[in-house]
């Protein structure tokens, strides 16, 4: 698959000698002409080991009991394209049963098994069809990463509960929504309860909101053998956890599991300032998805048209190794607000940015899936796993232009980064630490070529409303 991304780049590359349209200043050289002694880079020589995780799933999967079969015959294809992880849907059984997307979860331990809320399988299908999408992600060295609701229930049995001195719902056992048995919970294991009012500064205070100080709580999320952390890793296979709502409970609960499990984890805290993001990760141990960046995204290519908005602050600035980058997911792609999305129009120049800078990018599976993205998705993706490594350095901004500069490293040229979002085509001399070398744009937006000096200084071209990433020939 790779192969073929680069055959087809170098033979648009070697067959397009047409001077840009626009009367820009005069390029340092002119572009060099078809059968000239330079060639790409192969890319696929320069695997850097840098993998993209996949969001394997979008709001209300369809058809429903058949997730787990279609994602399936995908993955080898995904690892083949660079992903290294597949973030899954919840998959165990909510109180909506056969509709739920998970974030309702009522038996932690029902993986589509048992006959309860309406169902055997899960909105996603069945426990052997799960475990199969797990062996076939291992097989193709993928991890497989768990969606994990730790804050909330739903779907539990009513019954009185005298700190709220009314009926709750509350009861969660064999013949009340947990149907494994394993969990069982009453009103004590719930807010408010005999130990605290709440989580202390946590935000979410339902009727089901866990308390995590319980020790019948902790002993079953994370610290008994038969847990459902250590349940999870050991006898389903998940290599890792994406933890659901964070904002609801302390930083130590992420702590305690981790040290009961360990994995690669990353916690959903939906908060745009880039500050908080970077404190939580610092108390935690663990990634978080970069909101932060999302936001500067979406205000610099979507809201306000202004490319100054990238350089303000973002987890991925303070926290490269711990920020999760993502263009979209399964909340942003159902908002009806603009300014909680990112346009289509503005989805590939956001791609472009996740996976050329630092942070671990997502991608998003109906992104993958759509065609008018997926061969321009693709190759940023080789990019990423190849020329995108080194020191992060951005060496223009304004309103409508950006450029951005990777350092590469032994034997690996690193990359520079164009974006517009003029009207016309712009041309820049910046600054590479490419010395008398040809360039030109691997992820194949123009044809534009050109020749860095003895000092490294090169100039550009980024076509209107569009990015390059370039790098040398040979
Ligand atoms: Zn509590
Ligand atoms: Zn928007």
């Amino acid at each position: 698959m790779r192969f073929v991304i680069v055959a087809i780049l170098s033979l648009a590359w070697a067959c397009s000698s047409d001077d840009p349209q626009e009367s820009d200043p005069d390029p340092t050289l002119p572009p060099t002409p078809p059968g000239s002694k330079y060639q790409p880079l192969d890319l696929t020589a320069l695997d850097n080991g840098q993998g993209v995780m996949m969001q394997a799933f979008y709001w209300d999967v369809e058809p429903r009991h058949q997730w787990w079969n279609t994602i399936k015959p995908k993955i080898g294809e995904w690892a083949d394209a660079g992903v290294d992880r597949i973030w899954l849907p919840v998959a165990t059984k909510g109180q909506s049963g056969g509709y739920s997307m998970g974030y309702d979860p009522s038996d932690y331990f029902d993986f589509g098994e048992y006959d309860q809320h309406g169902t055997i399988p899960t909105r996603m299908g069945t426990r052997e069809e799960l475990e199969a999408v797990i062996a076939q992600a291992h097989a193709k060295e993928v991890e497989v990463i768990a969606d994990i609701v730790l804050n909330h229930n739903s779907g539990g049995g009513l019954q009185y509960n005298p700190y709220r001195h009314k009926q709750t719902y509350t009861l969660f056992n064999e013949d009340h929504g947990n149907a494994s048995g394993k969990f069982n919970r009453d009103f004590e294991h719930f807010h408010p309860n005999a130990i605290h009012e709440r989580d202390p500064e946590a935000m979410f205070f339902e009727e089901q909101d866990l308390c995590h100080d319980h020790p019948h709580v902790q002993n079953w999320l994370w610290k008994s053998e038969e847990s459902v952390a250590k349940y999870y890793k050991n006898v389903m296979g998940f290599d890792g956890w994406r933890f659901d709502y964070v904002k609801g409970f302390e930083p130590w609960v992420i702590r305690e599991w981790m040290k009961s499990v360990g994995g690669y984890a990353v916690g959903e805290l939906w908060e745009g300032n880039g500050a908080v993001l970077a404190q939580w990760v610092e108390e935690t141990g663990i990634a978080a998805f970069d909101f932060a960046a999302f936001y500067k995204m979406e205000e610099a290519f979507d809201r306000h048209n202004d490319l100054r908005y990238l350089d303000r602050d973002m987890l991925r600035k303070t926290h490269p190794q711990l920020a999760v980058t993502f263009v979209a997911n399964h909340d942003t792609e159902k908002d009806e607000h603009p300014d909680n999305r990112i346009s289509k129009a503005n989805k590939m120049k956001s791609y472009a940015y996740i996976l050329t800078h630092d942070g671990y990018p997502t991608i998003f599976y109906l992104d993958y899936e759509d065609q008018d993205f997926s061969e321009e998705l693709r190759q940023l993706m080789l990019i990423h796993g190849s020329l995108a490594t080194g020191e992060v350095e951005v060496l223009y901004v304004d309103q409508d232009e950006y450029v951005m500069r990777r350092s590469g490293g032994p034997g690996n040229p690193g990359l520079i980064l164009y974006m517009n979002i003029g009207n016309n085509i712009k041309r820049r001399s910046v600054q590479s630490l490419w010395n008398d070398q040809p360039v030109m744009d691997y992820a194949g937006q123009t044809s534009y070529t050109s020749t860095s000096d003895v000092s490294g200084k090169v100039m550009l071209e980024a076509p209107a409303k569009g990015y390059a990433i370039y790098s040398v020939m040979e």
